[in-house]
């Protein structure tokens, strides 16, 4: 019998321990038990997001703390600048425009991570400064990683502010968010977190605080700084997400556990193997340059198409993958490698893959997937 597994690029599977945390009778959220809980809650997200600074805790899916940053740290009618390569650079252009700022958009081939030369020219072409710089450190769409450090190291002697979607990559590489001198960083509990949907963090940096007291956008239940001056007393401004903080309190334990170097290898093998894997059955991947170690975006020709593979995973084999999103629909498949992930989920992935194109009539079954993987974990040393 096969088992179900998730492997899409949020949600993502949750540990057993981890469900069964947010489970448990609710605590009272004005109450001491609870604070202590979010007095510890406080400390893991810090050390997540490798910052001094408060990282805020909201009862939002990842949008709705992409959609905070916007409406706290602009203000009527300013310029900001989005890298849009994906389909979440367009959410970020979508929110921006919602709340009426001047997007100027910086187009990147799908499957293309940005130049960072590129943003610097955008940024210094004149006309009226840009209060912001908005990407993804991690584009889910495409499975593309943008260089968030080169960027932040210019920006940061700018008067503009880097804003930063981590959803896809807080807790899988390194974004050591004072070092970098990063802005603004968000992430969501489905993703690295391996929580349910349902909350969404953010934290701020000194000058991001600064243009938030300075900002004029309408806003209410996303008001960071009231968030702040409940956090600094363990509390949160609304009725928090109590059951999905307490599993916040165990991931934040084990991640502490395991520490920013285990964390991030373990990502980075992850990854490594599914590419390679990918490539071992010689498939092509969308963003061989610039690949995310959260999510791989293989190329899927036709016959047999993606969305006939992402139908034969569910059905055959209990494991639900992501197809493509938009103009890569039908196109591409994805495949999660984020949390609780070692190397049996990506050898099951790419068996099941193998197996799939088998049963399609597309491909011989000969292992070489598998054997490309096991090949990169032998390698690193890891067995
Ligand atoms: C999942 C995701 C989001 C947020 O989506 P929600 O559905 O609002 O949680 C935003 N950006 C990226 C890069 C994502 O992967």
């Amino acid at each position: 019998m096969n088992r179900p597994l998730l492997l899409t690029p949020g949600p993502v599977s949750i540990p057993e321990d981890v469900r069964l945390a947010t489970a448990r009778p609710l605590l009272y959220h004005r109450g001491p038990e609870f604070k202590e809980v979010v007095g510890r809650v406080r400390e893991g997200l810090k050390y997540l997001f490798q910052t001094r600074e408060e990282v805020l805790v909201l009862a939002a899916s990842g949008t709705g703390a992409m959609e905070a940053t916007v409406v706290n740290l602009c203000s009527r009618g300013d310029r900001v600048l989005v890298v849009r390569g994906g389909k979440f650079g367009e959410r970020w252009a979508e929110i921006a425009t919602a709340f009426g700022l001047d997007v100027v958009a910086l187009d990147v081939p799908w499957g293309q991570a940005v130049a960072p030369e590129a943003v610097r020219e955008a940024l210094s072409s004149g006309g009226r400064p840009f209060r912001a710089v908005f990407l993804q450190a991690s584009e889910t769409s495409t499975g593309v990683a943008h260089p968030v450090r080169e960027i932040a190291a210019f920006t940061r002697e700018t008067e503009t502010l880097c804003v930063v979607d981590g959803i896809t990559a807080v807790g899988v590489f390194p974004l050591p968010f004072d070092e970098w001198g990063i802005d603004a960083l968000v992430t969501g509990s489905q993703k690295a977190l391996m929580l349910p949907p349902g909350l969404a963090f953010a934290a701020l940096s000194p000058r991001a605080w600064a243009a938030a007291a300075r900002s004029d956008l309408p806003r209410f239940y996303f008001d960071l700084a009231r968030e702040r001056k409940n956090l600094l007393k363990d509390t949160t401004a609304w009725t928090p997400a109590i059951s999905l903080i307490e599993g916040l309190d165990l991931v934040l334990d084990r991640i502490r556990g395991e520490g920013h170097a285990s964390l991030f290898r373990r990502h980075a093998l992850a990854a490594r193997a599914m590419r390679a894997g990918a490539l071992g059955l010689g498939l092509d991947l969308l963003a061989p340059d610039a690949p995310s170690d959260a999510v791989t975006a293989i190329r899927i020709p036709d016959p047999p198409g993606a969305g006939a593979v992402v139908k034969r995973f569910r059905e055959g084999y209990a494991i639900t993958i992501a197809g493509g999103q938009d103009r890569l629909k039908g196109r591409i498949i994805r495949l999660s490698h984020m949390g609780d992930i070692d190397r049996f989920h990506v050898v099951r992935a790419l068996s099941a893959l193998e197996s799939v194109f088998g049963d399609l009539g597309v491909r011989a079954v000969d292992g070489a997937g598998v054997a490309a993987a096991l090949r990169v974990y032998a390698e690193a040393g890891a067995g």
